[in-house]
This record gives C-alpha cells, sequence and structure tokens, in this order.
C-alpha cells in the first residue's frame, strides 16, 4: 500500500498515476509507504535470498515482477587499499556484478515491472549508457519495445553495445545527456511512452535496496555510505530506505550519506561546499567518468537533503584521481570497475587526506559499474599486450625483460 507524494509541497496523488513531476509546485514525486501496515520482521527478511525482492514489503510492485535476479551482489572487504589509507573498515558493494553490469537494474526490475502493472506497452529514458543498457534488458524480458536516446559520441562502449544487442530503439542527439532528458520527458508526456529516468520515483525504490542489503552484509549499519554522484537519485534512493528501516524500528542509527562528483561535473559539491539551497546546474560538464557527466542533477534537491540530515558531505575528485583508483581497485583488490564507480573510493581516499573521515569509521563504498562498461578508456591507460614470436625462448626472454 502506497501514495505518491511530493517532495516540495507535499500533495499526494494515487499510486495508479502515471505522473513525474506535481502538478501544483512542479516538483518531484516520492513513494510514501504505510508503514504500520508493514508487519515484515528483520529475520522474516533474512530468511529469503538477498535480492532486491527480499525487500518486497517495502516496494511498490504487486504484479509478478520483471526480472533478472538482480541485486545480491557482493561486499567485499578492502584490505590493501584500506590499509593504504589507514581504514581498517572500509568496504565496497560491487554493483557491477548486476545482471547488466550496473546498479541501474535494481531500478529498472522495479521501474519496468512497474510499467506493467500501470499497463503501459512501450518504455523509453535518456541516458549516459547504463540506464539505456538495463532499461533495453528489461524491456526484452517484459517483452516490450523500449526507446533510448542517448548524448552522441559520450557514450562507453558496452553500454552501446548492451542498449543495442537488447533491441532497444537508439538514438544518439547532438546534444549533452540534460538536453536527452528534456526530449525524451517531452516524448513520454505527449505521446504516452512510459518514462523510466530517475524522474520515475519507482526506480529510486529499487535501487535503495542497495543499502538494505549493505547493512544485511555487514551485519550492522555502516558509519558511512558514499556513492559516486550523477543524477543524484542513486543516492537519495539510499537514504530514503535508510529512513524507512529507521521509522519500522530496524535502524540503530542513519549513515552518513557521502557523494562524490567529479571536479568538471560537480554541482552537488558546491551546493555543499557553499551551503546553497539548490545546485546550480553546471553548462558544461566534462569528465570521463561519462556515468556522472550530469550538469543538471534531477535528484540534487533529495541528495542534498539526505546529505545535510545525516551529517555527511561531498567531495569532488579529479579524472586522474578516478583513473587511479580504478587501477588500484583492479591491480591491489581483484576489483573491475568503471571509472564513474572508482570516484567512490577515490573520494574516500580525498576524505581520508583532508582530516573528513574518522579512521575507525565503517565505510561502504558502493562502486556502481563493472569495468567492462568502459573498455576504451581502459585500454587507453594500460599498455598494449607484447606480441612475441610463438617459442618458448622469446617468451622467456620477453618475461625477463618485462620484469
Ligand atoms: C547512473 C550511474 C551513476 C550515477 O548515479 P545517479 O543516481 O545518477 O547519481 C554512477 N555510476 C554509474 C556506473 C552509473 O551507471
Ligand atoms: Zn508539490
Amino acid at each position: 500500500m502506497f501514495r505518491l507524494v511530493c517532495v516540495r509541497c507535499a500533495k499526494a496523488y494515487p499510486p495508479d498515476e502515471i505522473i513525474y513531476h506535481c502538478t501544483r509546485c512542479g516538483h518531484l514525486l516520492a513513494v510514501e509507504y504505510d508503514l504500520d501496515a508493514v508487519t515484515i520482521t528483520r529475520s522474516a527478511w533474512e530468511k529469503r535470498p538477498l535480492s532486491v525482492w527480499r525487500y518486497r514489503e517495502l516496494l511498490p510492485v504487486s504484479v509478478s515482477p520483471v526480472t533478472l535476479n538482480e541485486g545480491g551482489t557482493p561486499l567485499y572487504h578492502l584490505t590493501r587499499i584500506g590499509e593504504e589509507l589507514g581504514l581498517p573498515f572500509l568496504y565496497a558493494k560491487h554493483e557491477g556484478m548486476n545482471p547488466t553490469g550496473s546498479f541501474k537494474d535494481r531500478g529498472m526490475t522495479v521501474g519496468v515491472s512497474m510499467a506493467i502493472q500501470l499497463k503501459k506497452s512501450s518504455v523509453a529514458c535518456a541516458s549516459t549508457g547504463n540506464t539505456s543498457a538495463s532499461l533495453a534488458a528489461y524491456a526484452a524480458r517484459a517483452g516490450i519495445p523500449a526507446v533510448v536516446l542517448l548524448p552522441a559520441g559520450k557514450v562507453a562502449l558496452g553500454k552501446v553495445a548492451q542498449a543495442l544487442m537488447h533491441g532497444a530503439k537508439v538514438l544518439s542527439i547532438r546534444g549533452n545527456f540534460d538536453r536527452a532528458l528534456e526530449m525524451v520527458h517531452e516524448l513520454c508526456l505527449t505521446h504516452g511512452l512510459y518514462l523510466l529516468n530517475s524522474v520515475n520515483p519507482f526506480r529510486l525504490e529499487g535501487q535503495k535496496t542497495i543499502g538494505f542489503e549493505a547493512i544485511d552484509q555487514l551485519g550492522e549499519v555502516p558509519d558511512r555510505i558514499v556513492l559516486p554522484v550523477g543524477n543524484a537519485g542513486n543516492i537519495s534512493a539510499v537514504y530514503k530506505g535508510c529512513v524507512e528501516l529507521e521509522k519500522l524500528g530496524f535502524l540503530e542509527r542513519m549513515p552518513m550519506m557521502t557523494g562524490i562528483q567529479a571536479e568538471g561535473s560537480m554541482p552537488v559539491v558546491r551546493a555543499i561546499r557553499e551551503g546553497l539551497a539548490e545546485v546550480e546546474p553546471e553548462p558544461h560538464p566534462e569528465t570521463v567518468a561519462t556515468a556522472i557527466r550530469i550538469g543538471a542533477p534531477v535528484n540534487a534537491e533529495k541528495a542534498l537533503a539526505a546529505i545535510r540530515k545525516t551529517g555527511g558531505t561531498a567531495e569532488s575528485v579529479t579524472d586522474d584521481e578516478i583513473l587511479a583508483m580504478q587501477r588500484m581497485l583492479a591491480q591491489n583488490e581483484g576489483i573491475g570497475v568503471e571509472p564513474a564507480s572508482a570516484a567512490s573510493v577515490a573520494g574516500v581516499k580525498k576524505l581520508v587526506e583532508n582530516g573528513s573521515i574518522d579512521k575507525d569509521e565503517k565505510i561502504v563504498c558502493v562502486v556502481t559499474g563493472h569495468l567492462l562498461k568502459d573498455p576504451e578508456t581502459v585500454i587507453r591507460q594500460c599498455a598494449s599486450p607484447l606480441e612475441i614470436d610463438a617459442d618458448l625462448p622469446s617468451l622467456l626472454s620477453a618475461l625477463q625483460s618485462s620484469s
């Protein structure tokens, strides 16, 4: 049982109304449950497999879900990086281990299930890449068509490959992500497609389960949860989930929500640093971490509240810091992530170095997408394989000279 409620003016809408913004004030909507009617216990949850659907009492879906077995991703203890930073309790939740290789699957299993529940017959999104890969796969699973709009030339190769192979109608627009989102929004409002960007409140419901799982895996609430921030949907979602757990009496304290952005695309960081009530959009966002190359984050209002209400913070990292941490995760921990994902751990490094993090904190970094999403950025950083003659002496001499 739920309703949709405006995050600004609290106007409420029925669960079956197809609406993305408040008709009174234009702000975003959020799903609100009747938590008094939720009777699930933590121990009952823990008997179910770790997945998005473990938490179905706190999800809006009543039809049979459109699922590819999302969630249940590993939580890794970062022993070597932790040692280097002096953080004994540093963890990474590897969301790249979802069916299409990013956390977007958590949102899409719920979002596409809701499209079916609301009897919509086609879906659409604008995307920096992962949303389109995920939507294409879940639309294929549901047997309905999908349209995706990408900023031309700014989407990592693996993500485009997925969207194409899963059969979405893929369009590259000559403009950035923020413009693609405006266009797809208008298309959906005028032509009846169901919009599955993170303005869609149901996607965030699926994404909040990252936090639920991390708490269950750690066996306690982490002191801090660190996420890379693009549209700011994910950090808002994880916070919303924690608020619900707290209201249910399942949470002894709130984790400090901490958002990391790339230096060339950091409107949320600026707003936190300068104490602004709203973010000022960045007109020309630029970063190697294309998944967070977003100048006008649609969920910024929710994210600022999440950070401020939990005593968290926001920090920026350079592209070099992002890529250095991508290599460190890959080479020192065996964890392969795409650049945007490495931003969360790179941000922790920076926050430790400037004294903003207490060393005994239990910290969960959400690493959001898989290494294979962006092979081109990987190849640019690494030396090509050495080509040698097919005999043992050549092999031995190559091993000697490269060691
Ligand atoms: C979408 C995405 C992000 C940003 O998440 P937001 O909810 O837009 O803040 C970060 N990393 C990866 C890999 C993503 O796909
Ligand atoms: Zn409103």
